[in-house]
């Protein structure tokens, strides 16, 4: 069987290495940039080393360690990253690990002791609830919106009005469900890991990205096909065939494209439903520079939302990850717009890192003189999981059941982390090594 990839992002990447794994060795991959990774190009200039998108993962992860394992990525840990803050009332507040969290001083003590009290909230929210509704209703109102606010700009950049809390973060919805409490069914979670089984961490890979993807590749030998832009995709009597400088044919496509680009390949029934996924453009400023540093020990700080900012959330990247900057500078990765202020990405740079610098200035309480800066805009930007997308992506798995051998994944479908991607490689691979059976039976 001929599988052809079309996106060399991440998702497309652990797609092949995941059919290959399955025994499907007949796999192309397709991008229209020359180099592979997607979105997450390490911009590498001065010594300075900005991740534009993801930057880390958490390892170990079931899919997401295998297929890094499988073509030999190196990781490095990062025990700094473990220390996390809140820009809250003017002030940095650290945050302790959860269950202590809650302790932190950044709500009220009435709040607090409603938050406390979530194990014995009844469950039953309305179905498809936002997450700051789902917080709210769990936590309380000061402490929910807190939340949820935090959880949205912490993963999307997002609005908790907007998103959907079962689409958005479904392993909170899933501990309300199954333990009827966020809290007791996290507790019970981590009671049920085996003695001797490490916690997830946060890792980074050496080299950058931009090197985690060459590696993938080089894993896949001769079936990446760098700069070869995919016009339309389109069946075929005995399959598909994917246009772009020639035609290429294949028992299967699977589109590891934002669904954006993906409705700009295929029929028109499709497209028009591709069409309606939600982005909101972030933009990613690098500020950097020589010195003392001005960046707290740890992995960064999220803004909340009693301050007006185009800020969302502060990476102290040199801080947990040191080889991001030269010796003795420093280099803070600063991730602003979304979907609150989706007109940050229309700024131009002067505008970017002037307002960016301010605010980082206020949050970090130190004044900084950046050397380096560098602005890095995503359009049409993250994936925002809002109400109706579980509807959204039924919906796509019935118009694909009339598309036999066309698949779709990557971060604007079931999880916009690395982590869901290999997950969604997984089971994409399984899908398609089932159909490979069939038709071989
Ligand atoms: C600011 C920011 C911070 C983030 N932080 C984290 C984090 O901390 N942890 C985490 O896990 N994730 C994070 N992410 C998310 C992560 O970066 C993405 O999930 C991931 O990189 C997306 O990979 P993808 O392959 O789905 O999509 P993309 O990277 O968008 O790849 C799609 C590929 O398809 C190609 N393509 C499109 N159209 C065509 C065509 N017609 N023909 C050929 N090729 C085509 C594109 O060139 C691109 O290479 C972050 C993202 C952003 C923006």
């Amino acid at each position: 069987m001929r599988v052809v990839v079309v996106g060399g992002g991440f998702a497309g990447l652990f797609t092949a290495s995941e059919l290959i794994a399955a025994g499907i060795e007949d796999v192309l991959v397709l991008d229209q940039n020359p180099v592979p990774g997607g979105v997450a190009q390490t911009v590498q200039r001065d010594g300075f080393s900005l991740e534009p998108a993801v930057g880390s993962f958490n390892l170990p992860h079931p899919h997401l360690s295998q297929i890094l394992d499988r073509a030999g990525v190196a990781v490095d840990t990062a025990p700094a990253a473990s220390k996390r803050y809140v820009y809250r009332s003017g002030r940095l507040v650290e945050i302790p690990g959860s269950p202590k969290a809650i302790l932190a001083p950044l709500v009220s003590t009435p709040a607090k002791l409603r938050a406390l009290a979530e194990p014995f909230v009844r469950q039953g929210g309305a179905s498809d609830e936002t997450l700051a509704s789902f917080c709210r209703r769990r936590f309380g109102a000061d402490a929910g919106h807190l939340l949820a606010w935090l959880m949205a700009s912490g993963v999307y950049a997002g609005d908790p009005d907007k998103l959907s809390a079962s689409a958005a973060f479904p392993s909170l919805t899933l501990l309300e469900q199954e333990a009827g409490s966020v809290v007791r069914g996290g507790l019970r979670a981590r009671r049920r890991r085996p003695d001797g089984v490490p916690g997830s961490r946060v890792h980074t890979p050496v080299g950058g990205m931009v090197a985690m993807a060459d590696a993938i590749v080089t894993s896949l030998e001769d079936r990446y096909r760098p700069a070869f832009t995919a016009s339309v995709v389109r069946p075929h009597p005995s399959g598909w065939v994917v246009e772009g400088v020639g035609e290429l044919f294949a028992d299967a496509v699977v589109l590891a494209t934002h669904p954006e680009s993906a409705a700009g390949l295929v029929d028109s029934e499709l497209a028009t439903h591709l069409g309606r996924a939600v982005s909101a453009p972030v933009v990613t400023v690098g500020l950097g520079g020589s010195g003392e540093s001005p960046l707290p020990s740890g992995f960064g700080a999220l803004v909340g939302p009693d301050n007006s900012m185009a800020s969302r959330g502060l990476l102290f990247e040199s801080s947990y990850a040191p080889g991001r900057a030269p010796t003795g500078s420093w280099l803070l990765k600063v991730i602003a717009g979304g979907a609150l202020l989706p007109e940050v990405a229309t700024w131009d740079d002067n505008r970017v890192v002037a307002e960016i610098t301010a605010e980082a200035v206020r949050v970090l309480g130190s004044q900084l003189t950046p050397e380096f800066t560098e602005v890095v805009r995503h359009r049409p930007g993250i994936p925002q999981y809002v109400t109706g997308h579980e509807g959204w992506l039924a919906e796509l798995d019935g118009l694909l059941t009339g598309r036999p051998g066309l698949y779709l994944t990557g971060w604007g479908y079931r999880g916009v982390g690395l982590a869901q991607q290999a997950s969604d490689a997984v089971r994409t691979a399984a899908k398609i090594a089932a159909k490979s059976a069939d038709q071989l039976d």
